[in-house]
């Protein structure tokens, strides 16, 4: 497809911000990568690879325990993560923990917040819509302490239910978890209201973000959570990365998850006086090199610019909606209104690891299976879908090629 306008003179070079993620150079089978999976996790750009290999090449050192340079080096590389990522999300830097991604961040609050608090008869809500990493360590919580899971239901278009969510947000709620952005429907969810609804209720939200932080600008005080996780490998950074943002008064309510170094003040064998917040939830040597390069990535994204990556995005996503809805027999899940681009579908007759598979051979990369939300897949009443996800750095032309690819990997396999 040729002749896809630029929205505006003021736009970035996205031909040349493609050319700093070596990796989408590349070639799959012998034929050019078309990365289309982008939500499971995300390509990396030269400046955030640069990062981890200088880290290691030049400043490799423990943080926080060393007087020597490369210690001072090691924590100003650590502790500049949290003050980019506390800018980038619009937080305090003293409520930013670091963590290794939305499943410990999520944990965290299950067993630091939730578990002291929730008694027999608290209701855990959360959606239908939600990944493993925001169920599964709230059934291990309500299980321990009586809590209760109830859920909100969809719409047909992979809305949350109005009404639903309305009747749900009853005096027993203690804690509605829920996720930003849907990683199979692409559903945006409205967390802005949703959560100044809850807290009118006096009840504590949480927000996975895993999903929304690299695709839209997100201001966690605008949005008016308690809890807002985040995850740093979907956001250009490295595997291992993260964070967890709370207001200040519950990270300070709330006691120690994990001990060990880095997280006290004090230890006797009679007692431990804890570090501070958010120190106090760091237990251990954390992933140094891999906050650098999620520091470079914050970096890397504010230079684009989220509101032009969200814009450039929703184009892409129009355009692949378009080419999808004119193939005979696809499925396609979720059509929100505000939709990230993440693309779900099925075809008829055909096994999604089937079509995943011949889609591989021709380059191009989608996931397939139940995206670890096994709740929704049994809701949409399908074993296993593809999921075809982008970022600003796939192009117009990846798309026509994908659609081509799956136009004859469908006749090979019908
Ligand atoms: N929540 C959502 C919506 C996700 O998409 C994911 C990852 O796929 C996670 C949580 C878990 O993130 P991580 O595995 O990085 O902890």
């Amino acid at each position: 497809m040729s002749g896809h306008p630029r929205v505006s003179p003021h736009e970035p070079d996205w031909a040349a911000l493609r050319a700093r993620f070596p990796l989408l150079a590349r070639q799959v089978h012998g034929k050019p990568l078309v990365y289309f999976d982008s939500a499971n996790t995300s390509q990396k750009p030269d400046a955030v690879i640069a990062a981890v290999d200088d880290f290691y090449r030049r400043h490799n050192a423990n943080v926080s325990r060393a007087v020597h340079q490369l210690g001072n080096e090691a924590t100003e590389a650590y502790e500049g993560a949290r003050t980019k990522l506390a800018r980038f999300i619009n937080a305090r830097r003293d409520e930013i923990v670091l963590t290794s991604g939305t499943t410990f961040a999520i944990n965290l609050v299950a067993y630091s917040w939730a578990q002291p608090r929730l008694k027999p008869g608290d209701v855990i809500l959360l959606t239908r819509m939600e990944h493993h990493a925001n169920i599964v360590p709230w059934q291990l919580v309500a299980a321990r302490c009586g809590a209760r899971i109830e859920v909100v239901e969809l719409l047909p278009d992979g809305t949350l239910d109005p009404e639903m969510l309305h009747e749900k947000l009853t005096g027993a709620v203690k804690l509605f978890a829920l996720t930003h952005t849907s990683n199979v429907l692409g559903t945006v969810n409205p967390v802005r209201d949703i959560c100044r609804e809850a807290r009118r209720r006096g009840i504590v939200t949480l927000v996975d973000g895993s999903q929304a932080v690299p695709h839209r600008a997100v201001d966690v005080a605008a949005i008016g959570c308690d809890f807002y996780a985040f995850t740093g490998h979907k956001l250009c950074g490295p595997t291992g990365t993260g964070a967890l943002w709370a207001r200040r008064e519950h990270l300070e309510a709330m006691p120690p998850f994990l001990g060990g170094g880095e997280m006290i003040k004090e230890v006797r064998f009679e007692g431990t006086v804890y570090n501070d917040p958010p120190h106090r939830f760091e237990a251990g040597t954390p992933n140094i090199a891999g906050f650098a390069g999620l520091g470079a990535a914050v970096d890397f994204l504010e230079g684009v610019g989220m509101q032009a990556i969200h814009a450039r995005e929703a184009q892409l996503l129009a355009h692949l909606t378009g080419e999808l809805d004119h193939i005979d027999g696809l499925r396609l899940f979720g059509r929100a209104p505000d939709k990230a681009a993440v693309v779900s579908f099925a075809i008829d007759g055909v096994h999604s690891h089937d079509l995943a598979t011949l889609l591989d051979l021709e380059g191009v990369a989608v996931r397939s299976g139940q995206h670890c939300a096994h709740p929704l897949l049994q809701w949409l009443g399908v074993g296993t879908t593809c999921r075809a996800s982008l970022a600003f750095y796939n192009t117009h032309e990846e798309i026509d090629a994908f659609i081509a690819a799956l136009r004859k990997v469908r006749a090979l396999l019908a």
